[in-house]
This record gives structure tokens, C-alpha cells and sequence, in this order.
């Protein structure tokens, strides 16, 4: 139910949680956060309130520089810790608010080409579906354009990708999604206030945007992959 990615320069995990303790407000069942630690993908998910991913946090440290972070209202599956997010495969971890209708038509399709799945959520069916066209020989960033035209519903999303130290990439239709603008940092979360902390410099995606997010800034196109501008906004200092 709420979002966060931070590409940044020093760990990342408790700035993460921060920003979801900002979004506690959307109501939440679960969290989770994954970070790259020396390229490869680690996480750390939790049932119940920030403070139980906070205790496993501190027990097993995430020291990455880059990550997701997600607050979960379950729709599909229920609100355990496998059902958690981020979902995960080796090649990316995927962050997503609201409903893929579709799923289990992809579903479908995949587990037809051998593909297992581990949860009972539709958020699974972005993950493989991206893993599956990265292992076709697709660079991160077309497996993510291909995939999405294919995803019906509502829904707002953050991926992480296995390898990629200067790498996220968000996604808006028909939830919100902003991306905020640091110094050699960028943040993406699903509002304004979440990233408060960091910057006081954002972007509201249009329905149908996505943006690739690195440290030195973000390309943003539209629903057809066309790179388009969007207006930066300030947001009052103390938000
Ligand atoms: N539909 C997804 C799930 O049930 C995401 C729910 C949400 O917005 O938190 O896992």
C-alpha cells in the first residue's frame, strides 16, 4: 500500500523505513525492504507493524546503497511474510500498490513455460514476467517496457534489478507515484510527504508515466515510451 526507493550513497534500509513509517497512515498488514549488498539482491519482510521488519533489521543489518521498501494492504494472498513484499527472483525485486486484474491469465501463461511460483499474490506475475524477458537477453529497463503494456488494473510499482548499482525504475497507472530529486540521490515513493525527509524537490508521474531513476537524476516517457518533461515541484520546508 505504500511505496519507497532510494538510490543513494550511504545505506539505505533506515531511511527506507522512516519514509514507510510516513505512509503508516494508508493502513498496512506487512513490510518489507530489499537492498543490493555487493550487487546481489537481500531482504528483509515482516507480518504486522514496521516495528517487527525494525526488529529484523537490527538483528540482520541490510547495508546496500540502493533499494525498495514496501508497506502491504493485502489483496491477493494472505498477509504473511512469504505474501510480503518485495517480491523477489535472482534478477530483481518488485515493490507494487494495488491490483494486477490480470494476473492469473499471466500466471497462466508463464507456469505454461515452466515458471514456478513461490506466493499466492498477483505482484508475483510482475516479477516473473520481467525476470522471464531478462532472461530472453532483455536489458533491465526493455524487460520492464515490454512487461508493462501487458498489466491491466490499477496499480503504482518498484523494481530493483540484481547487478544494477545505479538502477530503479517506478511506475504509475491509476496509483500515485512521485520521485524526489537529492544531491547525487534520488527517491521514489508513493506520495510527497514519504519523502519529505530527503527533499523538498519532486515530480508527480502522470497516470501512465515511468521513470528509470539513477543517481544523477530521472528519465521519465509516457504510456507509449516516449521521453517526456515533467514539472518539478516544491514542497514546503517541514512537511
Ligand atoms: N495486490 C498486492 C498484494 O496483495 C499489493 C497490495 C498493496 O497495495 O499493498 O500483495
Amino acid at each position: 500500500c505504500g511505496i519507497v526507493g532510494i538510490v543513494g550513497n550511504t545505506p539505505v534500509a533506515p531511511q527506507i523505513v522512516e519514509a514507510l513509517k510516513r505512509l503508516e497512515y494508508r493502513g498496512y498488514d506487512s513490510a518489507g525492504v530489499a537492498t543490493l549488498e555487493g550487487g546481489r539482491l537481500d531482504r528483509r519482510r515482516a507480518e504486522g507493524k514496521l516495528r517487527n521488519l525494525e526488529t529484523k533489521l537490527s538483528q540482520a543489518p541490510l547495508s546496500g546503497v540502493i533499494g525498495i521498501g514496501h508497506t502491504r494492504w493485502a489483496t491477493h494472498g494472505k498477509p504473511n511474510e512469504t505474501n510480503a513484499h518485495p517480491h523477489a527472483t535472482d534478477k530483481l525485486a518488485v515493490v507494487h500498490n494495488g491490483i494486477i486484474e490480470n494476473f492469473r491469465e499471466l500466471k497462466t501463461g508463464l507456469e505454461a513455460k515452466g515458471v514456478r511460483f513461490e506466493t499466492e499474490t498477483d505482484t508475483e506475475v510482475v516479477a516473473q514476467l520481467v525476470t522471464y524477458e531478462i532472461r530472453q537477453g532483455r536489458l533491465p529497463i526493455e524487460a520492464v517496457a515490454v512487461t508493462l503494456p501487458r498489466l491491466r488494473g490499477a496499480f503504482a510499482l518498484g523494481f530493483l534489478f540484481s547487478g544494477e548499482e545505479d538502477l530503479l525504475i517506478g511506475a504509475r497507472h491509476g496509483a500515485p507515484l512521485a520521485i524526489g530529486y537529492g544531491e547525487g540521490e534520488m527517491y521514489l515513493g508513493s506520495d510527497a510527504l514519504a519523502l519529505a525527509p530527503f527533499t523538498d524537490e519532486v515530480v508527480y508521474l502522470d497516470d501512465g508515466d515511468w521513470a528509470i531513476l539513477t543517481r544523477r537524476g530521472a528519465d521519465i516517457r509516457d504510456e507509449s515510451g516516449k521521453p517526456v518533461h515533467r514539472l518539478r515541484h516544491k514542497i514546503p520546508a517541514g512537511s
